[in-house]
C-alpha cells in the first residue's frame, strides 16, 4: 500500500542534483520537495539556469538525483536499474518537446505509432487513427511532418506521447514553438488531458499566458521552490516573474 494507493502521480523527496565537484560543482537542484496531485495540470517557471529542465528530467527518469528520492505512481525510481527506467519512461510517462521531434520520413500515423513498436508491440490501426483524431488530426494520418504546420506537428507530438496512455505527460516549452492561436490549441488539449483523461500533465514553461492554464505554476530560483500560484491568472504570473527577476542574485 503506501504510497501506491496516493493521489500523488509524482514525489520528490529532497531531490538534490549537483553536476561537477569541487571548486566547479554546480547544484542544479537544491532539496526540492514537490508533489504533483493525479489528474492535475502543473507549470513550472523560472529564470534562465533555475532548474526547470533538470527537475523535469529528474521526475521523469530521464536523469538521477545526486540525493532524494522520487516516486512515479508509487514506483522508486531512484532504486531501479537502466532498464527498468527504461521501460518505465517507455510505458508510464510521455513527453512533448518545443522542437516536436517528429522523423521527417514518416507519416503521421507511423509517427504516432513508433512508441508502441518501440515497446514491442504491434500497434492497431485503430488506435493509432483514434490518438490522431483525439488531436484532431483524424485527416491528416498518411501526412509526413514538412506537410504539416508547427502546431499540426506538435499536435502529432502529442498523439505519439499518449498512444501509450501514461500517467503523466511532461511537456519542455511545448508551445515556444508556436504561434499563440496554435499554442491555444495545444495548451486546450493539453487541459483537456488532466480534466477529460485524469493524466498528470507538468510544462516547463517562459510563457505566462500558457502557465495560466495550469492549475498550479511552481517557481524555481537558484534550484530551489520559491513559491507556488493557484489558479492564478496571466498578469499575477508574469508580476511574479517581473519580481523574481527585478530581486537581487
Ligand atoms: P533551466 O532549465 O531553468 O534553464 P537547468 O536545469 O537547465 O535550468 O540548469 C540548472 C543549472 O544546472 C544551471 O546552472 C546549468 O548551467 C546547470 N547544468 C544543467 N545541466 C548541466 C550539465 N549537464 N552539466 C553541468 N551543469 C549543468
Amino acid at each position: 500500500m503506501g504510497d501506491h494507493m496516493s493521489d500523488d502521480a509524482i514525489r520528490l523527496r529532497a531531490v538534490s542534483r549537483r553536476y561537477g565537484t569541487g571548486g566547479a560543482a554546480v547544484t542544479a537542484l537544491d532539496e526540492v520537495s514537490l508533489a504533483f496531485p493525479r489528474g492535475t495540470f502543473t507549470a513550472v517557471m523560472g529564470p534562465s539556469g533555475s532548474g526547470k529542465s533538470t527537475l523535469l528530467q529528474c521526475a521523469a527518469g530521464l536523469d538521477r538525483p545526486t540525493s532524494g528520492s522520487v516516486t512515479l505512481g508509487g514506483t522508486e525510481l531512484t532504486g531501479l536499474g537502466e532498464a527498468a527506467l527504461t521501460r518505465l519512461r517507455r510505458e508510464r510517462v510521455g513527453f512533448v518537446f518545443q522542437a516536436f521531434n517528429l522523423l521527417s520520413a514518416l507519416t503521421a500515423e507511423q509517427n504516432v505509432a513508433l512508441p508502441l513498436r518501440l515497446a514491442g508491440r504491434r500497434p492497431k490501426k485503430s488506435e493509432v487513427r483514434e490518438a490522431l483524431q483525439r488531436v484532431g488530426l483524424g485527416d491528416r494520418v498518411r501526412h509526413r511532418p514538412a506537410q504539416l504546420s508547427g502546431g499540426q506537428q506538435q499536435r502529432v507530438a502529442l498523439a505519439r506521447a499518449l498512444i501509450t496512455r501514461p500517467e503523466v505527460l511532461f511537456g519542455d516549452e511545448p508551445t515556444g514553438a508556436l504561434d499563440s492561436k496554435t499554442g491555444r490549441d495545444v495548451l486546450g488539449l493539453l487541459r483537456g488531458m488532466a480534466d477529460r483523461d485524469g493524466r498528470t500533465v507538468v510544462m516547463v514553461t517562459h510563457d505566462p499566458v500558457a502557465a495560466a492554464w495550469a492549475d498550479r505554476v511552481v517557481l524555481l530560483v537558484d534550484g530551489r521552490v520559491d513559491g507556488e500560484l493557484t489558479g492564478a491568472g496571466a498578469a499575477d504570473i508574469a508580476a511574479y516573474m517581473t519580481r523574481l527577476e527585478a530581486a537581487p542574485c
